[in-house]
Parts: structure tokens; C-alpha cells; sequence
């Protein structure tokens, strides 16, 4: 913790100070083109991996980066509370789930019973993303331990963006081309973002932008 209050005291004196009257505006209102969902993994990192500023993302975060379908919870569902703020208030463009590399969630979904005992909370959340588990055993029989958790991880996030567009407002506003859906993969050893690409359907690596492109 003494780390976080040195840390709090410096951003005050230093960026905070250098900023002010970006802050300030700030203040005022929020403008974020984006809804960002990831996973609560402390090694993940929205704003620093896409170099954005405070602002810039409306993000939701979660053990796993879980969307429960529209009908899996039927109140109390702070994803689909935020999904609500941000596709009707907000008016986002662009909707992003993010999984990434050597998620504890994930790895959760094939372990053995015992260790999630007592932590039912923890249990009922990753049980939510069941299907996906069962989607890799049953079209990759035959691989590695890594190479399951790093096929999980990104037909996690396939999932997730599935699970959005069971929300009618969602659909209603992809159907309508106001809001797009992307799914991006976050290797954190490798510092790199993959992208889903549903023509190839796989996840690849973004091309470099130009000043042209923006
Ligand atoms: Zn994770």
C-alpha cells in the first residue's frame, strides 16, 4: 500500500499539475468512444496497451472478461448495467472484449472440482463460460495442456462477443451499424494485441497504421 500512496502524492504533484486543465475538462463530461471489457488480471492493462488516456475508454472488468448471456442473470448484472450506460448513454462505437494470455480464469474451467470448494461466487462466474470449454474439447481433442489454455483464452473472447448480441439493444444497434464488435486477444509476455478476423477467422496481428489512416 505505501507504494500506492507515494504513488497517489506523485501523480498529484507531477502529471496531475502538467494536466490540469485537461483534467479539468475532463471533469465536465465523459466522451469515450469505446467499451473496453476485459478480464480483472493485474497484468492487464487497457490504457497503457493502447497508449489511450483518461477518457478515451469506458472499461468493464471482470474475472475471465465474461458477458453473461441476456437470460443468465436475470438482475444485478453489472456487465449488462454497463452494456446499458454505454451503447445508450454513451453512444460507443466500437465495443471491444479483450482476452489475453495466461488468464487464471480460464485455466479455472478445466481444474478439478476441489480447488474452487468454498468459493462459490468464483464458481458460478467462470461456470459461465462452460460452453467455451466444452467447444474446446470437443474440436481440439488432441493438444497440449498450453496449447488448451491459449485456444480457451481465444475462443473465450469468440464467446463473449456472442453472448453480447443476446442483448436486444446490442443487436438492435450492430444490426443498425451503429456499434461495431471486436475481439482482441492481449499476449502479455510477447506486449502484442491480436485482432479477430472474421473473414479468416482467425486472430492476427494489426497492420501498422499510417498518419493517413489515422
Ligand atoms: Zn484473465
Amino acid at each position: 500500500m505505501e507504494r500506492l500512496f507515494r504513488g497517489i502524492h506523485k501523480f498529484h504533484g507531477s502529471h496531475f499539475k502538467k494536466e490540469e486543465e485537461f483534467f479539468r475538462r475532463l471533469a465536465m463530461r465523459q466522451t469515450p468512444e469505446v467499451l473496453f471489457i476485459t478480464c480483472a488480471d493485474s497484468r492487464v492493462d487497457p490504457n497503457l496497451v493502447t497508449q489511450s488516456k483518461p477518457g478515451d475508454l469506458f472499461i468493464v472488468r471482470n474475472v475471465g472478461n465474461v458477458i453473461p448471456p441476456y437470460n443468465a442473470i436475470k438482475d444485478k448484472n453489472s456487465v449488462a448495467a454497463a452494456l446499458e450506460f454505454a451503447v445508450h448513454i454513451l453512444k460507443v462505437s466500437d465495443i471491444i472484449v479483450c482476452g489475453h494470455s495466461n488468464c487464471g480464469a480460464m485455466k479455472f474451467l478445466y481444474e478439478d472440482e476441489s480447488v474452487l470448494q468454498g468459493l462459490s461466487h468464483l464458481k458460478e462466474w467462470i461456470a459461465l463460460a462452460e460452453p467455451v470449454k466444452r467447444h474446446v474439447e470437443q474440436f481440439y481433442p488432441d493438444i497440449s495442456k498450453v496449447q488448451r489454455e491459449r485456444i480457451t483464452e481465444k475462443e473465450n473472447i469468440l464467446e463473449q462477443l456472442r453472448n453480447i448480441e443476446t442483448y436486444p439493444f446490442v443487436a438492435s444497434a450492430l444490426h443498425e451499424g451503429r456499434v461495431y464488435l471486436h475481439g482482441w486477444y492481449y499476449d502479455i509476455g510477447k506486449g502484442d494485441i491480436l485482432c479477430y478476423d472474421p473473414m479468416s477467422d482467425k486472430f492476427e496481428r494489426m497492420p501498422p497504421q499510417t498518419k493517413d489512416n489515422g
